[in-house]
Parts: C-alpha cells; sequence; structure tokens
C-alpha cells in the first residue's frame, strides 16, 4: 500500500474516533455464518475414494441441505470432483438440486407418496422401493420408473425383510420398474466391538445371499451397495458398486472419539461464525440472561454475540460447559442461550471489542473447537450438530481452487 493511502486510513481513522465512532475490526459480516471449505471437501472425497476398493463409485449422501453445508454447492462440487451419483431422503430436496442445475444420477432414499411421483419422471429421479406393497403402488403408476429395491437385512426400518425371498423377488418382476440398484443399510457399522461387527457379518451376509437368489432367478440387481461412512471406515474390503458416504465427506465422525480401522484424515468443511456485539462489566451478584440463572461470583466482563438456539447453538450448551473462541482464545458462554445471542464470559480476554469474530465451530489462531465437542457437550451427535444449523445462518464458500 503506498505511503499516502496508509497515511489517508490514518487520518479517516482519527476523523472518525474524533467524531465519537467506534469502528470495529469486521463490519462487513453477516449476524451468524457458516463457512463452507470446498476444499476440504475435495479431499475427503479423495480421502474415502482411496480407503474403498477402486471399483466401488461414491453416492454422495446430500440430503437435510448437505447436512447443512448446502446441498446444492456440495453435489455441484462433487460432480466436478467426478462423482456422478447422489442421495437425499425426499423428493422435495430432489427436485430442488434439479431445478439449480445438478445433474447426474439423484436417489430418493426414503418414501415418495403417490401425488409426487410424476416429479420422479419429470426430475429424471431414481426412487427407493421400500417393500413389495410400495413396488405394487409404484408399477400400478402405469408408468416407466428408475428404482433402487431395498432389502431390510436387520436395522428393521426401511425396506422388505430379507427374509421375505418370494416376496423380494416379486419386486423385481414388475413391468414398469426400471431396477437399477438394490441395497441395505448397516446397523452398528460404528462400532467395533465384536459382537457388533459380527451382526455387520449377518447383515452383509444375508444381502449377499440374497443377491444370489435374485440372479439365480435371472433378474438383474443392478448397482449393490450397503455402507454408509462407518461402513465404509470400518468395512473398507466390503464389495459393492457403490458407497453412501455422508458425514465422512463432510469430515467428521459422528462421535468425534470413535475409532475407525480405515486410516484416513478428514478436515471438516464447515465453520460457524458471528460477531462480538457488546462487551460489558457485571458486578459480582449481578446476573445474566434468562432465568438469572447465571450470577457473577466475581466482577466479570461479559461479551455479547449475535447467535443463538435459533442458529443450531444447542440451548443445554451453556450448562454442559461450553466455549466459543474469540481471537484465539476460549470464552465460557454463560446464562441462558437465547434465540438469537449468547453472552459469554471474558474476564481473562482483555482485547475484546464489538464486531469481533466469535468462532463457535472452527479454527482461530492456535484453538479449535469441533463440531464433535459440541455434540459431546450436547448430548447427540455431529451429524445432528450440522443438520440443526438454521437456515438464517448464511453459508460463504471458501475455495483457492
Ligand atoms: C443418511 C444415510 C446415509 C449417510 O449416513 P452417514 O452416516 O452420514 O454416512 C447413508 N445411507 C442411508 C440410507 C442414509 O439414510
Amino acid at each position: 500500500m503506498a505511503k499516502s493511502t496508509l497515511f489517508g486510513l490514518y487520518a479517516l481513522n482519527a476523523a472518525i474516533a474524533s467524531i465519537g465512532i467506534k469502528t470495529s475490526r469486521k463490519t462487513d459480516k453477516h449476524r451468524a455464518w457458516a463457512e463452507i471449505n470446498l476444499d476440504n471437501l475435495d479431499h475427503n472425497l479423495s480421502e474415502l475414494r482411496r480407503v474403498l476398493p477402486s471399483a466401488t463409485s461414491i453416492m454422495a449422501v446430500v440430503k437435510a441441505d448437505a447436512y447443512g453445508h448446502g446441498a446444492v454447492r456440495v453435489a455441484k462440487r462433487l460432480y466436478a470432483g467426478g462423482v456422478r451419483f447422489f442421495a437425499v431422503a425426499e423428493i422435495e430436496e430432489a427436485a430442488a438440486l434439479r431445478k439449480k442445475g445438478v445433474k447426474g444420477d439423484i436417489l430418493i432414499l426414503g418414501y415418495t407418496p403417490s401425488d409426487r411421483l410424476e416429479d420422479l419422471i419429470r426430475f429424471n429421479l431414481t426412487q427407493t422401493v421400500t417393500n413389495a406393497e410400495d413396488a405394487e403402488r409404484l408399477q400400478a403408476f402405469g408408468k416407466k420408473l428408475k428404482v433402487h429395491i431395498k432389502i431390510d437385512t436387520g436395522m428393521n426400518r426401511l425396506g422388505e425383510p430379507w427374509s421375505h425371498e418370494e416376496r423380494i423377488l416379486s419386486m423385481y418382476r414388475h413391468s414398469h420398474l426400471i431396477v437399477l440398484g438394490t441395497y441395505s443399510h448397516l446397523a452398528v457399522a460404528d462400532s467395533l466391538e465384536p459382537d457388533d461387527v459380527s451382526f455387520t457379518r449377518t447383515q452383509t451376509k444375508r444381502f449377499n445371499d440374497l443377491v444370489e437368489r435374485i440372479r439365480d432367478a435371472g433378474l438383474p440387481t443392478g448397482r449393490l451397495h450397503l455402507q454408509s461412512s462407518y461402513g465404509i471406515l470400518n468395512h473398507s474390503g466390503l464389495t459393492a458398486d457403490l458407497a453412501r458416504p455422508g458425514i465422512a465427506l463432510y469430515g467428521l465422525l459422528s462421535n468425534d472419539r470413535d475409532r475407525v480401522l480405515a486410516d484416513v484424515e478428514l478436515r471438516p468443511v464447515l465453520s460457524l461464525k458471528a460477531s462480538v456485539t457488546r462487551v460489558a462489566m457485571v458486578r459480582a451478584g449481578e446476573s445474566v440472561g434468562y432465568g438469572r440463572s447465571f450470577v457473577a461470583s466475581r466482577d466479570t466482563k461479559i461479551a455479547s454475540v449475535s447467535i443463538g438456539y435459533a442458529d443450531g447453538v444447542p440451548r443445554v450448551l451453556s450448562e454442559n460447559g461450553g466455549c466459543v473462541l474469540i481471537r484465539g482464545r476460549r470464552a465460557k458462554i454463560i446464562g441462558k442461550i437465547s434465540m438469537d445471542q449468547i453472552t459469554v464470559d471474558i474476564t481473562s480476554l482483555t482485547d475484546v471489542e464489538p464486531g469481533d469474530t466469535v468462532t463457535l465451530i472452527g479454527q482461530d489462531g492456535d484453538n479449535s473447537i469441533s463440531a464433535g465437542e459440541i455434540g459431546r457437550l450436547a448430548g447427540t451427535i455431529t451429524n445432528d450438530v450440522l443438520c440443526s444449523i438454521g437456515s438464517r445462518v448464511s453459508r460463504e464458500t471458501i475455495s483457492l481452487h
């Protein structure tokens, strides 16, 4: 910067200071925002591909707005990285992706009601057949539909139970159903306990045996898939045509203290940030926030921060030792979490000013707070923490490529 410009800035600052306006370090940011690092998404994709057999392709799970990351930007980035299969929970999510120009196969993992079946054709989508009656209903629609058949191998949630062989075979015989895939879902792939590992083997065997029967009957199964993130990370040797990672693509495990067998280095894609809006002192004996649940035991310096439970900050966080980062240091959340605001103790941080960036999830200097830490303190999993980030939190894409 030229000296004259620099001097100009000093002069401007001095002028502002002299008329009593306090300058802040950041004024251009939104109230609460999430930074979505797409380079880290690329990295996680290549890590998962490295772990999987080369014949297994990724079906990226982008339901729930890609776990809060923004499904359109995530799907488009993954498509650019060679991913050609996507999965969502419901027709509305799938239609929204198509309307924004997302290409590739899109599988709807859940049930689609009869009055929305026309949209399967209109948006060129692939529908899960959730059991034998569902197959009849889809057949009765009277138009060709692309489907994957779901087999329940022990999760007891969705799919035709694996033991109903005849009913399963019937699902493949409907003239209007173009079967492009057959899949199941593992219930305990996250666990390395011997009983759980053995249950995963049981599920896998049920699936493989059934696939053999279907083929023996001369019926095409289409692409086979079983594994979500933990299935990939703990059972990478399974042979399948597709694998369906969600949380691992976003750079996290569901529980950050889980141990997994695959040697992967995952990088969190999302950071969650807000701003300091006020700095104040409360005297010993004074309370902060709703219900007066926090009472200062000594004179306490506090900062108000522009994010609350409507933005996805779990309300229990302040009772369980939740913290944020300001200027690279930890500050404890105090008092009840409000809908749009939280209050933090900054007594030991001398230099905090309104406008300072506050990190709720992510890195600041040498410190970081993971979605895993928040999940642990809130008694839930990282998937839930990410999906709970509110729609009014703006998403900003970060990428050097
Ligand atoms: C959500 C979901 C996934 C992805 O699960 P992660 O644990 O996030 O990898 C895969 N398959 C099905 C059927 C799902 O519902």
